[in-house]
């Protein structure tokens, strides 16, 4: 039986911080958030994610959360803290883009179309 992963949401998030020299401006994150995942499971996947299949679903996060799908990005294990517990991509754009994406996933079984 194959595997999808596929994106149910993508929310847009202003960073509820004003930007000064305790957060200077970052480039927007994406976080990937699975369903059907405890929050113990959470905690010990964080440093072991599947990046790959979540680099094919990316285009879909863009899309859902209203931006370009053809931005660039990268994953970085530090996208949201120097420790790597919060990995995630880092968009390539516009570093002052005061905004962040949240984005729900979920893996089915068989091609969804
Ligand atoms: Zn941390």
């Amino acid at each position: 039986m194959t595997q999808q992963l596929i994106v149910t949401d993508a929310r847009k998030c202003e960073r509820s911080y004003k930007l000064s020299c305790l957060f200077p401006p970052s480039k927007p994150r994406v976080y990937l958030w699975p369903e059907d995942e405890s929050v113990m499971d959470n905690f010990f996947r964080r440093w072991a994610r599947p990046v790959k299949a979540y680099r094919e679903v990316m285009p879909a996060v863009l899309k859902k959360a209203g931006l370009e799908d053809t931005v660039k990005f990268r994953w970085s294990q530090k996208a949201g803290c120097s420790c790597g517990c919060s990995p995630g991509f880092i968009l390539q754009m516009s570093k002052y883009s005061n905004f962040d994406i949240h984005a729900d996933i979920k893996v089915v079984e068989g091609v969804v179309k």
